[in-house]
């Protein structure tokens, strides 16, 4: 679904699935403040935050951005989150075979109840931890591409891809026809 805005200005609901602690509020703040804070506490309730990127054809995107707390165990309230997003982002902890799972749930999740044009992304994050990694890049990529997804590893401390991520989807958007 697209969000709104005319065909160069885009505007898109994007809404961040996944585990509790794989990062999913340090990309936000990563993307939109540029800051990493180790010491940043847990999310209460939902936070909003939005950043408008531009593109090299001259579109803008603006992503309002539902970074989520509460998803994580009551999956029930998920469907509140979701709703109307036209972009999911489901991330994953490489040093986390079990977020790595919970990450295969909220895909399955999504396209039994998302919106059928959802842009959907598979994010392994905390790609830093290189020597903690228990998930393989192989294994993140292969059931990406199995499920239509678009796949990148991310560090929200280093930064490494973070821009990337978010350029990538607002690729990937459809564009409103003119
Ligand atoms: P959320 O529950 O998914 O929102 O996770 P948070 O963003 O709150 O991050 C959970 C913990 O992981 C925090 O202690 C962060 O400092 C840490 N963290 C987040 N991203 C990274 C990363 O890319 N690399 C490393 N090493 N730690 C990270
Ligand atoms: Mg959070």
């Amino acid at each position: 679904e697209n969000g709104g805005g005319d065909a160069k200005n885009l505007r898109v609901k994007l809404v961040l699935l996944g585990d509790s602690g794989v990062g999913k509020s340090c990309i936000v703040l990563r993307f939109v403040r540029g800051q990493f804070d180790p010491t940043s506490k847990v999310t209460v309730g939902a936070s909003f935050l939005s950043q408008t990127i531009a593109l090299q054809d001259s579109t803008t995107v603006k992503f309002e951005i539902w970074d989520t707390a509460g998803q994580e165990r009551y999956a029930a309230l998920a469907p509140l989150y979701y709703r109307g997003a036209a972009v999911a982002v489901i991330a994953y902890d490489i040093t986390s075979p079990e977020s790595f799972s919970k990450a295969q749930y909220w895909v399955k999740e999504l396209q039994k109840h998302g919106s059928p044009d959802i842009v959907m992304a598979l994010v392994g994050n905390k790609a830093d931890l290189q020597e903690k990694r228990e998930v393989a890049v192989e294994d993140g990529m292969d059931y990406a591409e199995k499920n239509g997804m678009f796949f990148i590893e991310t560090s929200a401390k280093t930064a490494d891809n973070i821009n990337e991520l978010f350029e990538e989807i607002a690729k990937r958007l459809p564009r409103p026809s003119v």
